[in-house]
């Protein structure tokens, strides 16, 4: 049987093509997408859409009583830069919104939860390299302690109360449909729209920060693949390292130049420098490749011949 979805947060980045891809999975009919506003004319269209505030319980539990729903994917949050700006707010939206969907799922409202994490729950004091799923974990972003905070109450969530949670800690997403809605690993995405706009770039960090990164598509295949996997396979209930590649502005530029050989990269970092400098750069996923056969499949140049593709459909 089909499970009867809601996707909270589907306007951003992740949560459209989330929408996207588990409604050809399991059919329109059993996903319904819900955001704070109607800022995704794209996903609100496209099928079932309801206004759902994720602070709100009530909200919430409204739309999941009237739909029939028993999985929530919980994909609002106020991202890293953002969050940066407006500290409270970011751990009022990032905590409430877990607290009341893990809620939901401990009265048997609902059977199973998906939440992201990040790579922002890494710290100055992590190891950078081949970071490891257990490795010193402290975040000086208020949106890596959020999620490290959300990591844990996941995972005494799942032991006291038997609730079926199941999280990645994302790296910076790359896609072309929704832009991003301000992370600090936006850069990988904004520098292939300029490329093509004015065959040029200014990046907000400095050449060799180096970041580890993944293609959306390979973002929600390990969605939807740790959301299937059989319940004896999840091992982690806090969160599961994945990681796909690893690269720095310079990097992606010289790819970039692969396919527009007049691009060129200009350097001016800001207050971001320092939440990108913070983070690791290379992750050890093993875990996931072990427990639920974890596999990317997006090398640099693919995003890069993908994402000029497409975002040269958009333009013209
Ligand atoms: P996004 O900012 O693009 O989208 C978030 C969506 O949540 C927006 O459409 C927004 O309108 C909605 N929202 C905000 N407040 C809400 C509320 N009160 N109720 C309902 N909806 C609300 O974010 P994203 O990039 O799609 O990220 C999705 C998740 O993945 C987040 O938890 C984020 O922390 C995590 N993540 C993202 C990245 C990345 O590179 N994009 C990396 C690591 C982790």
């Amino acid at each position: 049987m089909n499970p009867r979805i809601l996707i909270i947060g589907a306007c951003g980045q992740i949560g459209s093509e989330l929408t996207y891809k588990l409604r050809h999975i399991y059919g329109n009919e059993n996903v319904i997408a819900s955001d704070i506003s109607y800022s995704n004319l794209d996903i609100v269209n496209s099928g079932i859409f309801e206004i759902v505030d994720a602070k709100d319980y009530a909200s919430v539990k409204t739309c999941v009583e009237k739909f029939n729903i028993d999985t929530v994917y919980l994909m609002a949050a106020m991202l890293s830069a953002t969050g940066e700006k407006y500290p409270m707010k970011a751990w009022d939206l990032n905590m409430t919104s877990l607290f009341n969907v893990l809620n939901l799922a401990k009265s048997k409202f609902i059977d199973k939860v998906f939440w992201p994490s990040s790579i922002a729950v890494f710290g100055p004091t992590t190891p950078v390299d081949y970071t490891p799923q257990y490795t010193i974990m402290e975040p000086t972003t208020v949106y890596g302690i959020t999620k490290q905070v959300g990591e844990r109450w996941c995972e005494y969530y799942y032991n006291k109360y038997n609730v079926d949670v199941r999280s990645l800690r994302y790296p910076g997403i790359i896609s072309w449909k929704t832009l991003p809605g301000g992370g600090t690993t936006d850069y990988a995405v904004e520098i292939y729209h300029e490329a093509l706009k004015n065959k040029s770039y200014e990046c907000f960090l400095k050449e060799d920060t180096a970041l580890p990164m993944m293609f959306m598509d390979d973002a929600i295949q390990a969605t939807v693949d740790i959301m299937s996997a059989e319940t004896d396979a999840i091992k982690i209930r806090s969160s599961y390292n994945v990681a796909a590649i690893s690269f720095t502005p310079k990097a992606i530029a010289e790819s970039i130049k692969k396919y527009i050989p007049e691009f060129e990269i200009t350097y001016k970092p800001d207050y971001r420098q320092d939440i990108a400098s913070s983070w690791p750069q290379t992750i050890n996923d093993s875990y996931a490749r072990q427990d639920w056969k974890w596999r990317h499949k997006f090398s640099l140049d693919d995003i890069t011949n993908e994402m000029l593709l497409q975002l040269r459909k958009t333009y013209k």
